[in-house]
């Protein structure tokens, strides 16, 4: 397994009193998987993420990321947040190779690389120009394109669409699972959106109410073989959207 979460626990400890993020959260993914969690809202699913980015430091359990326990951010593990937290004062170029020029290791090779996705994902002629001149999915696919630039091999996702409208959403959730899938990746990708778990992972992980623990795991079966937007059209979408839904502590 490349990721592996233990009986993982953690409290937030604030001048208002403590609040108990995690309460014993276990599961474990296997290499090149695309796995979703959802869970309602504050329920912990940043926090989890945190916790596997090495950015949260866990008062109970263990995340080991290729058997090897997580102390702190690694390269190995690239985040796309909320927002795709481009730079207006760079250039798309310069956004898409900050990562590497921060890790100091903007090497002719990497730059190299970064050239071929951004020929590859459409945004070779964009290099140059500013962010508010792209649309939103091209923004999206700069994001992505910034996180693999570092060549990470697992990718944490925090509900990276949630900025954009519904029919932008499909269509970019649409692209960047392509990519993802064509980098061979494995991914993370918290989301409370039900359709677009289903749409885009092997395997749904739904989340209790605060504090988190894994409350059920739906495997996608058959719809994994298919892309996401094929998924939504598929008789098989609606019957797992039911299964998950009825999961959901959405209301109580
Ligand atoms: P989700 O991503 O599911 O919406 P979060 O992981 O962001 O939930 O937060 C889980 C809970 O922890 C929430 O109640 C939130 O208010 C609280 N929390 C998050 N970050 C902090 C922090 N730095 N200090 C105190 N409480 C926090």
């Amino acid at each position: 397994m490349i990721i592996e979460l233990r009986d993982a626990a953690m409290t937030y400890q604030s001048p208002d009193g403590e609040v108990e993020a995690l309460r014993g959260v276990s599961f474990g993914m296997e290499e090149g998987e695309f796995c979703s969690i959802v869970g309602p809202s504050g329920c912990g699913k940043s926090t989890l993420l945190g916790a596997i980015a090495g950015l949260e430091q866990l008062d109970r359990g263990s995340v080991l990321v290729d058997g090897q326990l997580v102390a702190g951010p690694s390269a190995r593990i690239g985040l796309m947040p909320q927002r795709d937290q481009l730079f207006e004062w760079r250039s798309i170029w310069g956004n898409v190779t900050l990562g590497l020029t921060v890790q100091g290791r903007n090497t002719p090779e990497r730059r190299e690389r970064v050239r071929e996705l951004l020929a590859r994902y459409d945004l070779a002629d964009f290099a140059h120009r500013r962010p508010s001149q792209l649309s939103g999915g091209m923004r999206q696919r700069c994001a992505l394109i910034r996180t693999l630039a570092t060549e990470p091999r697992i990718l944490l996702l925090d509900e990276p669409f949630s900025a954009l409208d519904y029919q932008t959403r499909l269509n970019v959730s649409s692209d960047i699972y392509r990519i993802i899938r064509e980098q061979g990746k494995t991914a993370l990708l918290v989301t409370h959106d039900i359709s677009e778990a289903i749409s885009m992972s092997d395997r749904v992980i739904v989340l209790s109410r605060r504090p988190a623990a894994v409350k059920a795991v739906f495997d996608m079966g058959p719809l994994r073989a298919l892309p996401p937007l094929e998924r939504r059209d598929s008789p098989a979408f609606a019957g797992c959207f039911n299964r998950i839904w009825k999961e959901l502590d959405l209301y109580e």
